[in-house]
């Protein structure tokens, strides 16, 4: 049925890069087969789901929404892969991204912008776009996303979905392409909360693959969506995320969601966070300067792409032809911005304050949980706006996380989910709540109380 939906609609809506038709039809058959000689299998198995291009994928292409990987076929799975097949999950190819993660909008891809399914004008969010759409199409029940500043969240909040970024830590990221290694991390895209806790359940393993995995027992986020009890939580609304800058629809439906919590016994309080402002400027430098570094091994010789200027030349020649047709302008804008940010005599000027900012960010989130077990925003200032609004304008565009980043920063988990249409134009609006690092299953609850 998932293939026949992509048949159909994703002419239109462009979420995948690659369908894996033939593998899927087989991983099914190889579920069945798995059931019928007794072996157990868990609530997802023989469901089906689409994977962010940013995951690597054995013998499928994954590029990261980049020329610079285009015909690249990965010799393995990403740990999140292999734990959702070993699960008896039947990968439905891989969906349309910003150009590694970077962007709000999905356009910043080299292969096409995705559509959002609720206007297809629209921005899909991003930088995973394409997970997004292709749950809000019916095109795939469940998908995976990573979210470095926000790209499984902002797609969540503009096509009526649910996303979750996990607390730093909580989820692989072994064979995800890395953004920002700091701030990466993956994360489940789906329709409902309790698809969203399975999924997280399969995927929240400890990994010996991953140097900053945790190894904590964490409890069933699924049982977490049953609780669904919201009496007597404190909810704190963020002062600084709740007005001027916010478009009205939103922040109206963001309000008839916190009354609903409230009606169900839940206390709301506002908390000022003063340092949240100066997140999306220290983000703006930790992550080019992060990227900067991580790009680097794109240099011609070890994946994809190989450039040779005429006439020959030096190896030098060789990776400067490959990274100039093979990066895209955003891709190549962070590049300059993060190198020049980490070189020498400039490093205490940016990084370094960048990083200091980091810690009051965090101290913001310390000082807010002293006093509430949850915090509360719109997931982003405004519902999907049309296709190429914002693509001339790259601060238009990094405002879209505004209310997103600072999880990152902090290494809190997030989840954002549907909150109702904006008035002024009937398009979805997301509410994203936070909670402490490692207090996951805490949103799940707040989540199922809601929907
Ligand atoms: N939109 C943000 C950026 O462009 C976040 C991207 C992400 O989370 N991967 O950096």
């Amino acid at each position: 049925a998932s293939l026949d939906r992509i048949a159909a609609v994703d002419g239109g809506v462009h979420a995948f890069l690659h369908v894996a038709a033939d593998d899927a039809i087989a991983a099914a058959a190889d579920v069945d087969s798995r059931r019928a000689s007794g072996e157990k299998l868990g609530p997802l198995a023989g469901v089906p789901i689409a994977i962010k291009d940013v995951l690597v994928t054995e013998g499928m292409p994954t590029t990261a929404g980049s020329r610079i990987l285009e015909g690249w076929i990965p010799p393995y799975d990403a740990t999140t892969v292999r734990l959702v097949r070993e699960a008896g999950m039947v990968p439905l190819g891989k969906t349309n991204m910003d150009e590694f993660a970077m962007g709000s909008s999905t356009e910043h891809s080299a292969f096409g912008a995705t559509h959002n399914p609720w206007a297809l004008d629209r921005i899909p969010g991003g930088s995973g776009g394409g997970s997004a759409a292709a749950v809000a199409a019916f095109e795939a029940p469940i998908a995976l996303g990573s979210d470095t500043g926000g790209s499984i969240r902002q797609p969540a909040h503009v096509t009526g979905t649910v996303g979750v970024k996990p607390t730093y830590g909580a989820v692989s990221r072994y064979g995800a392409i890395a953004m920002a290694s700091s701030l990466d991390q993956i994360g489940p895209v789906s329709r409902t909360v309790l698809d969203a806790a399975l999924l997280h359940d399969i995927i929240g393993k400890h990994d010996h693959h991953d140097s900053t995995s945790l190894r904590d027992r964490w409890p069933s986020m699924a049982e977490a969506v049953r609780t669904a009890d919201v009496d007597g939580l404190r909810i704190g609304v963020i002062r600084q995320l709740d007005g001027e800058g916010f478009q009205q629809g939103v922040l109206d439906s963001f309000h008839a969601a916190l009354d609903l919590l409230e009606g169900a016994g839940a206390h709301i309080v506002e908390v000022n966070t003063p340092n949240f402002e100066y997140a999306i400027s220290a983000y703006y430098l930790i992550m080019p300067a992060e990227a900067s570094s991580n790009l680097a091994k794109f240099d011609s010789v070890r994946f994809g792409l190989r450039v040779t200027p005429e006439g020959g030349g030096t190896v030098e020649d060789v990776m400067s032809a490959t990274r100039d047709a093979g990066f895209g302008s955003e891709v190549k804008r962070r590049i300059i911005l993060g190198t020049y940010a980490l070189s020498a005599g400039y490093y205490d000027a940016y990084y370094g304050s960048a990083q200091k900012v980091r810690t009051l960010v965090q101290r913001d989130f310390d000082a807010a949980f002293a006093h509430v077990d949850v915090l509360a925003s719109p997931t982003a200032p405004t519902t999907a706006f049309k296709l190429g609004e914002k693509l001339s304008d790259p601060m238009a565009m990094y405002l879209n996380d505004i209310a997103t980043i600072p999880a990152n920063l902090a290494g809190v988990p997030g989840i954002s989910l549907p909150a109702g249409l904006a008035a002024e134009d009937g398009l979805p609006v997301g509410i994203q709540f936070l909670a402490p690092a490692r207090a996951d299953a805490r949103l799940y609850t707040v989540g199922a109380a809601l929907e």
